[in-house]
Formats: structure tokens, sequence, C-alpha cells
């Protein structure tokens, strides 16, 4: 058998533009593609999930346009080192292709993958994919990252436009593919993924006319064709941030730029690993938080009798969705009204979001809770009656998702005033300590 090189499929998700895939094609061998449902991430949390069901509809697309090829993904469930060893066993592998992933613990597994392959005589190649600019390739000019957002998106487009980074067409070299038979696909555990409604899948294509009023719709809580959805596409790469902020550069430097904060946090995450556990302020950790068990379910179950926190967080439960505004209020809400830990609530938007991304996520409520940084001034607190007068003043996304609170069933859990003193006070104690 030829000696064969293996792309290992990861949060790059497509066969366009895929800057992995397109080097092991145009590596000179032929490609075998795999994907695992490794163990080791966060699928050991189970199978049910609807994010396990987007990934597998997303495979499902990839597999059939391979049949055109008579190729095939060769899906596995396990643990990655072990799934890459069968693989390179049988097949003769001699070179695996990756797109990095920057997270902490994903980094020391692909250093642990690299050293155990190399025993093995066997190569890891791995690229930037995930981010348009590497995490490292944006410092200020005495080398060190940048703590600060309009400074740093500023450089990072400087060095775009210097760069004006390749697109790395793999669909076009997709004939160097590993001629394989259809798999049967693994069902080990997966027989316990929910069915995914299709309905809940945003397209993939940004409409131009949705970029052109982006700076205004983006802030339209009710307005579902506002912002473009493709935040769990940018999640799985089922999607090219390089092909997607090129194509809507003309059209919206507003939209442009919150790419560019998806890329900050990668950033932040990468330099800054400890705000997994800390806040990036450390001295917002002296916060006397008061964790209130039955108040924080309340606030998971969207039972706080403030209508638009409430719409939010069923919208999120029922949906794995949430609006980026509404995000920022029942954030707020967590963490200033109720004094709860912003790690609470972070790790309930991890369970729950089907964008789910450790650096944004992280960086967000980080930032809500103003101990992130270029965060909100802890002062600044996210009244939700005044929020949803301003940005639902229709009703139309309240009315949605609590129909039974239009009628006032639910009493309001805290006193508005009341607890924005209190936070306020908490604040400065901690600050002042
Ligand atoms: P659009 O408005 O169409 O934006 C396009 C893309 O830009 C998004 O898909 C996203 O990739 C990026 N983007 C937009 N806003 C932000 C932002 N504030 N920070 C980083 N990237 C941004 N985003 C996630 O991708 N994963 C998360 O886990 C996540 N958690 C969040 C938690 C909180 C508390 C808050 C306030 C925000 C969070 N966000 C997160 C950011 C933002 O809410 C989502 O990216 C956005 O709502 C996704 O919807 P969209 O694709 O329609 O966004």
């Amino acid at each position: 058998m030829d000696s064969i090189a293996l792309f290992w499929f990861r949060r790059d998700l497509r066969l366009d533009d895929n800057h992995g895939l397109y080097r092991a094609l145009t590596s000179g061998k032929r490609v075998l593609l795999t994907y695992i449902f490794d163990l080791d991430d966060w699928f050991s949390q189970g199978f049910n999930d609807q994010r396990v069901a987007f990934v597998r509809h997303e495979l499902e697309q990839i597999r059939q346009a391979l049949s055109a090829f008579q190729s095939d993904v060769a899906v596995r469930v396990g643990h990655a080192l072990e799934e890459l060893y069968k693989l390179c066993e049988q097949y003769s592998v001699t070179d695996v292709y990756v797109n990095r992933e920057y997270e902490p613990q994903k980094i020391k597994r692909d250093e642990l993958i690299h050293n155990e392959l190399k025993k093995r005589s066997i190569n890891l190649f791995s690229y930037n994919d995930h981010l348009i600019l590497k995490p490292d390739a944006v410092l200020k000019s005495d080398g060190t990252p940048y703590q600060v957002f309009t400074p740093y998106s500023r450089k990072w487009r400087e060095i775009y436009n210097d760069l004006n980074p390749p697109e790395y067409p793999s669909e076009k070299h997709l004939s160097a593919l590993w001629p394989m038979d259809a798999e049967t696909q693994p069902t080990k555990g997966l027989e316990n993924c929910p069915k995914l409604e299709e309905s809940r899948i945003p397209p993939k294509k940004i409409k131009p006319a949705m970029l052109r009023t982006y700076g205004t719709t983006r802030n339209e809580v009710f307005n579902e064709e506002g912002t473009s959805g493709l935040g769990v596409h940018l999640r799985y790469g089922t999607v090219s941030p390089r092909i997607k902020f090129k194509g809507s550069a003309q059209y919206s430097e507003v939209f442009t730029t919150e790419l560019i904060w998806r890329e900050f946090f990668a950033s932040i995450l990468y330099h800054f690993p400890r705000v997994i556990t800390e806040s990036f302020r450390t001295e917002y950790d002296r916060i006397k938080w008061r964790n209130n068990e039955q108040e924080f379910q309340h606030w998971k179950d969207g039972t706080t009798g403030y209508a638009i926190v409430d719409a939010g967080m069923r919208q999120l439960n029922q949906t794995g969705q949430m609006h980026n505004r509404v995000r920022m209020i029942v954030a707020s809400f967590l963490v200033k009204y109720l004094l709860i830990d912003w790690r609470w609530g972070e790790a309930y938007f991890a369970e729950k979001l089907m964008d789910y991304d450790l650096a944004s996520n992280n960086g967000n409520w980080q930032w809500a809770a103003g101990t992130g940084v270029d965060a909100a001034p802890y002062f600044r607190v996210f009244n939700p009656i005044s929020q949803q007068q301003k940005f639902d003043p229709k009703q139309a996304y309240i009315r949605k998702w609590v129909p039974d609170e239009m009628n006032g069933k639910i009493p309001e859990m805290v006193d508005l005033k009341f607890s924005r003193e209190r936070c306020l006070e908490v604040y400065k104690q901690a600050l002042n300590a």
C-alpha cells in the first residue's frame, strides 16, 4: 500500500479554504480524512447534546460531497491518540495534518500527540486556520500582547492589510483524496445524540443587505435577521473566517470589528491562560460573591420576573442560542444584581450555547463582570427594564419567549435600586481592600 497522509478534522469542518487540508492535499500524497469524537474532549460530557448533533450533521454534508470523489471520512469515537494510532497503522500513514487549536488544554494535547507520533516516525504538521491572524501575530511594539481592544484592532487591521492573507483552495484538490468505500458510521454512544432541527442551523451565507444595516440591526434583539448567526459555524469551522472577513469588509466595518473581537479574546486566552480560573484583573477576585443557589436557579430557569432576562434564558434553554445584547443583559443581571460569581454564569453558558467557545465566552463574561481586559467599568450596570424598552420596544422578543410573564405572573425577584447599590458597595470594598 502507498504511504498516505491523514487529515484530522477538528474545528475546521469544511472542504473549502481549509488551510491544513490544502497542505495535505498538495503534499503529493493521497489523503485520508478522519474525524474523532474525542472522549477526552467535551464529548466526554455525553452525546445527548445539540452540538454533537450539529457536528454529525455537518460531517454528513461533507461525506455526501465526498462521494463524488469515491471517498469518505473515517469517523471514530474514542481517545484521539489511540484512534490516530489505529488509523496510522491500518493505512500506513506517515504524515498527519491538522489545523491548530489555541486553547491551553488543546495545545498540551497536541504537544503530547506530536511527541507520541514522533516515536513512531510519524510527522504531525499543523497550520493556522481557526483565526485569521495567529494569536502571536498581533503584538505591541515591545513584543507584549495587547490588553485593550481598540489599539489591538488597529494593529490587527494594519497587519491584515500588509499580509493580505491568502486563501487555501482545498476544494480544488479533492482528487488527491484516498479512495475509500463509504464507511458504516460508528454508533458507540452516538445513538443518544438528539435529532437536530434543521431550522436551528443558521445559513452559512451572509446577506449583503444584512451587513449594510448591521450597525443598527445588531442591537435589535427581536430581529432574528439583524445579525449573521455565524457563531456556531465559526466555532466549528463550517465556514472560513478568512472568506467571511474578506466578503463582508466592503459592506460593514462594524461587522468586521466583531470578527476582530473574536480574534482578540482568542489571543487573550492564548497569552493569559490563567483567565480560565482567575479574573484577568486579579484584584476583582476579592469580591465577596453572594452565590445564592436558589437565585442562581431562578436565573437559569428564566424566572427572575424581569422579562428580558427570562426571555433570554428561556431562549438559551430551548434553542442553545441567545442574542448578543441579551447575553450582556443576563450576564450583568447575574453578576451585578444577584452578585453571583461570573464563573457560574460562564459555566452555564458553556453547557448550553450552540456557539460556545472558551475564549469568547470567558472574555465576554469577564467583560460583563468588569473583571476582564478592556471590560465595562464595574459601575456600569445594565438595567433590565430600560434595556428592554430600548432594544425590544414593541416587546416582540419578550412575547415570543415568555408569554406567561406578559400576564405578570412571575414576581420580580430583586429590587433593582437596592441590588445595584449593594453591588457597587461590594465591588468598592473589594477594590479598596
Ligand atoms: P454577529 O453579530 O453576526 O457577529 C459575527 C461574529 O462575530 C460572531 O459569530 C462571532 O464569531 C463574532 N463576535 C460577535 N460579537 C462578539 C463578541 N462580543 N465577542 C467575540 N466574538 C464576537 N460568542 C461566541 O462565539 N461564543 C461564546 O461562547 C460566546 N459567549 C458569550 C457570552 C457572553 C456573556 C456575551 C455577552 C457574549 C458572548 N459571545 C460569544 C459573543 C456574541 O454574543 C456571539 O458571538 C454572537 O451573539 C453570535 O451571534 P452572531 O453570529 O449572529 O453574531
